[in-house]
C-alpha cells in the first residue's frame, strides 16, 4: 500500500518516518515546501509540491495538520483531485463535527475516511508507539491497518464518523486535569524548598507517576518549554472540549480553568511553547539566575 502523509509538523515528521521505515511511504506533502523537500532527501521518496499530486500517486493519505479549518482544506483539495481509490486517515485534533464534515465531502467523491487522532506526544510519534482513536467503517480501518501499526503501539475503533475526535476530547480534558496537577504540584515542591529532580524522580515512581511528570517534569524545572505539544493547539481543543460539555450540560470546571490559564500565557507570547509553560503562572519564585 503506497502512502502519502499531508503535514510535516512535530507529530507527522515522526509518523512519516515510521512508516518509511516500514516500506509504506511513497511521498509527503507540506505547506512550507522545503521541509517536504529535506524530508524527501532524507528518506529516498517524493515531495509533492500540491495536495493534488500527492493523492494522484498514494493509495492512502495520512494527514496531520492544525485546526479544524486546516483539515476542511487539505480534504476539499484531496477530494477535488480525481483520485477515487483513495483513503484518508486524519490524525490532527479537530472536533467531532469537522470530522463528519471532512467524511461527507470525501465520500461525495468516493474517498473514504477515517478520523484517527493520536495520543503520545512528539515521543510516541518518533517511537512509532501512539495511541490511535478511530472513526468510521470497520472494513476501511481493516483495510488500512498495517500501515496504522507502523506509526500506533495502539488502536482502538470508537465507532461511526466522529468518535475517534469525541474520545480524543476525553483525552484532551484529562491531559488539561494533569497538566493542573503536575505544575500546582511541582510549584509547591519548589515553595518548600526540595531539590525538584528528586521529587521528580521519587514520585515518578510511586502512585502520582504520570507520563507528564516523566516526560515534562524536569524540563519545566530548568525553565525549558520547547514542545512538545504546543500550548495554543491544547487551547484550541479544550475550546472543543468546553463547546462539547456545554452541549452536554455538564459542567467542566478543570478545561474551563485551563482555558483561562492558556488564555493569559498566549497574551504573555507563550503560544508557542509546550504546555508545560503552564508552570509560569504556578510558580511562586522566578526561576534560578534570573532573579
Ligand atoms: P505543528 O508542529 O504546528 O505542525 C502543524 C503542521 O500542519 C505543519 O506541517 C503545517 O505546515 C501543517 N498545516 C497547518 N495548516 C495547514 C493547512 N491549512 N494546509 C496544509 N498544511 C497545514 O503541530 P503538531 O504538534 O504536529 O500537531 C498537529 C496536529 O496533531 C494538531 O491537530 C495537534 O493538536 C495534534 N496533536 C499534537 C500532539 C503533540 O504532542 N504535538 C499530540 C497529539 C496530537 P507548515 O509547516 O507550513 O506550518
Amino acid at each position: 500500500m503506497k502512502v502519502g502523509v499531508i503535514g510535516l509538523g512535530a507529530m507527522g515528521t515522526g509518523m512519516a518516518r515510521n512508516l518509511a521505515k516500514a516500506g509504506f511511504l511513497s511521498g509527503v506533502y507540506n505547506r512550507t515546501s522545503a521541509k517536504a523537500d529535506d524530508l524527501a532527501n532524507e528518506l529516498a521518496i517524493t515531495a509533492y509540491a500540491t495536495i493534488s499530486d500527492l493523492a494522484a500517486h498514494v493509495e492512502l493519505i495520512i494527514s496531520c495538520v492544525s485546526a479544524d479549518a486546516d483539515v476542511l482544506e487539505v480534504v476539499d483539495a484531496i477530494a477535488n483531485s480525481g483520485n477515487a481509490n483513495l483513503i484518508v486517515v486524519d490524525t490532527s485534533t479537530v472536533s467531532r463535527q469537522t470530522a463528519q464534515q471532512a467524511a461527507k465531502l470525501l465520500a461525495e467523491h468516493k474517498i473514504g475516511f477515517l478520523d484517527a487522532p493520536v495520543s503520545g506526544g512528539v515521543e510516541g510519534a518518533n517511537k512509532g508507539t501512539l495511541a490511535m482513536m478511530v472513526g468510521g467503517e470497520i472494513a476501511i480501518l481493516d483495510q488500512v491497518r498495517p500501515a496504522l501499526e507502523a506509526i500506533s503501539a495502539r488502536i482502538l475503533h470508537l465507532g461511526e464518523h466522529g468518535a475517534g475526535q469525541a474520545c480524543k476530547a476525553v483525552n484532551q480534558i484529562m491531559a488539561a486535569g494533569i497538566n493542573q496537577a503536575v505544575c500546582e504540584a511541582l510549584a509547591f515542591a519548589d515553595a518548600q524548598n526540595l531539590d525538584l529532580a528528586k521529587v521528580i524522580e521519587v514520585v515518578s515512581g510511586g502512585a502520582a507517576g504520570n507520563w507528564f511528570l516523566q516526560h515534562r517534569g524536569q524540563t519545566m524545572s530548568q525553565d525549558q518549554f520547547n514542545p512538545g505539544f504546543k500550548l495554543a493547539l491544547h487551547h484550541k481543543d479544550l475550546l472543543i472540549c468546553q463547546q462539547m460539555a456545554q452541549q452536554a450540560e455538564i459542567p467542566s470546571p478543570l478545561t474551563d480553568t485551563t482555558l483561562a490559564d492558556y488564555a493569559q500565557l498566549m497574551q504573555q507570547g507563550h503560544g508557542n511553547e509546550d504546555i508545560s509553560a503552564l508552570f509560569r503562572l504556578k510558580r511562586k519564585t522566578p526561576p534560578r539566575g534570573t532573579q
